[in-house]
């Protein structure tokens, strides 16, 4: 049976122009890029290729970008990078961050207040998952060692105002944070210091390799190594690059970039016909995230008294791959802490469903899933 593919926020297929354009540096071009000689040279210059075409795509330049091993790892540089070397440099103790973070910025946030006693002091959201720059400016300290708040938002699709936040942080001399691993994919990206001081981003979200991404930290900022050894990436991230993982991640983004409008006009239409066709024939249904300002491509649903592994299977039963929203596959069933920071009631975000559309998806797709979910709900609904 065919099965359709409907969570392109937790991965999406390689594009055939990036294998096309990695499969050199798996073969003949295998040099380490810090050799002295000829192989070594020719690595070198598509690795820096690589970081030009990246820095262009961010309206960055070359310095201020640095390779990892993904948008979990560039999240992770981001906040122990700059919470350790804050704190080393100017005594500040202070983490601010929303309550809405993927778990590669909650965890992380957590560990320093944890382990290194950091102070982690959570930002009000609104019912869309919104965060609000007054509050951010309210809560602002000279303490202050880093904020943290995510540009779109990977389980209700939420676009905040990050730039504003950004502006209302340099005032203070606050560096800011943003996790773009989503908006990356989705969302124009004119000059990332406009966005924010840091800026991740992760390769497999924009039809690129797994397990590659890249952190832009804009001039500056004071930041130290978390990975430590030779003196790659500026001496931030130790070990020998992943030049053909890298050489992808860039002509996946260049061409994201180039074709964003394109996919995104086309993407709105799809995401609101299921948005209204999911809220006019399913009863007790709700939109989570906000309405308007959400991913091109990102549609988000609780359904009450709803078991959302449940309603996950008999969609997967159905021929559809869908997703709940939250990393949480297996054991009891936990509410989303975002969903709850939300407001949500267990009894509404244990059933949360994620539908979210790529390159691929067709009006055939969405009219097929539209087509079966309501009995599937009625199904999954526990009484
Ligand atoms: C997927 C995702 C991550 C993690 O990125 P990986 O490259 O899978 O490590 C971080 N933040 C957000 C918002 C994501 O969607």
């Amino acid at each position: 049976m065919r099965s359709v593919y409907l969570d392109y926020a937790a991965t999406t297929p390689m594009d055939e122009r990036v294998i096309a354009a990695m499969l050199p540096y798996y073969r003949e071009i295998f040099g380490n890029p810090s050799s002295l000689h000829y192989f070594g040279q020719q690595a070198e210059a598509a690795l820096e290729q690589a970081r030009r075409t990246t820095a262009v795509c961010l309206g960055a330049s070359p310095e201020e970008l640095i390779f990892t091993g993904g948008g979990t790892e560039s999240d992770n540089l981001a906040l122990r990078g700059v919470a350790l070397q804050r704190r080393r440099l100017h005594s500040a103790s202070h983490l601010l961050i929303s309550p809405v973070e993927h778990h590669a910025v909650l965890h992380t946030a957590r560990q320093l207040a944890d382990e290194h006693g950091f102070e982690l002091e959570f930002l009000p959201v609104d019912e869309y998952g919104f965060v609000s720059p007054r509050d951010v400016h309210a809560r602002l300290r000279t303490t202050t060692a880093l904020v943290s708040v995510v540009y779109a938002q990977n389980e209700i699709g939420t676009i905040n105002p990050v730039s504003e936040i950004a502006a209302l942080c340099r005032e203070r001399g606050v560096p800011f944070h943003t996790d773009a691993v989503q908006a990356a994919a989705h969302l124009p990206i004119p000059r990332a210091s406009d966005l924010a001081d840091l800026l991740s981003i992760g390769a497999h979200k924009f039809y690129g390799p797994k397990g590659v991404g890249a952190l832009f930290i804009r001039r500056g900022v004071a930041i130290q190594p978390v990975q430590t050894g030779g003196s790659q990436e500026g001496g931030l991230r130790a070990g020998t690059q992943n030049v053909a993982q890298i050489v992808g991640l860039a002509e996946a983004f260049r061409l994201t970039r180039l074709e964003l409008d394109q996919h995104a006009s086309r993407l709105v239409l799809l995401r609101d016909r299921i948005i209204q066709g999911v809220l006019e024939k399913v009863p007790n249904a709700r939109l989570t995230g906000h309405p308007v300002m959400r991913l091109p491509n990102h549609a988000s649903f609780v359904f009450e008294g709803v078991d959302g592994n449940t309603l996950l299977m008999l969609l997967d039963g159905a021929g559809f791959a869908c997703s709940s929203g939250s990393a949480c596959k297996s054991g009891s069933p936990k509410p989303s802490a975002v969903l709850e920071a939300i407001g949500l009631a267990p009894s509404w975000s244990l059933g949360s469903l994620r539908v979210t559309l790529g390159r691929t998806t067709g009006e055939d797709d969405v009219e097929g899933v539209l087509k079966v979910l309501p009995a599937l709900v009625e199904k999954a609904r526990r009484r």
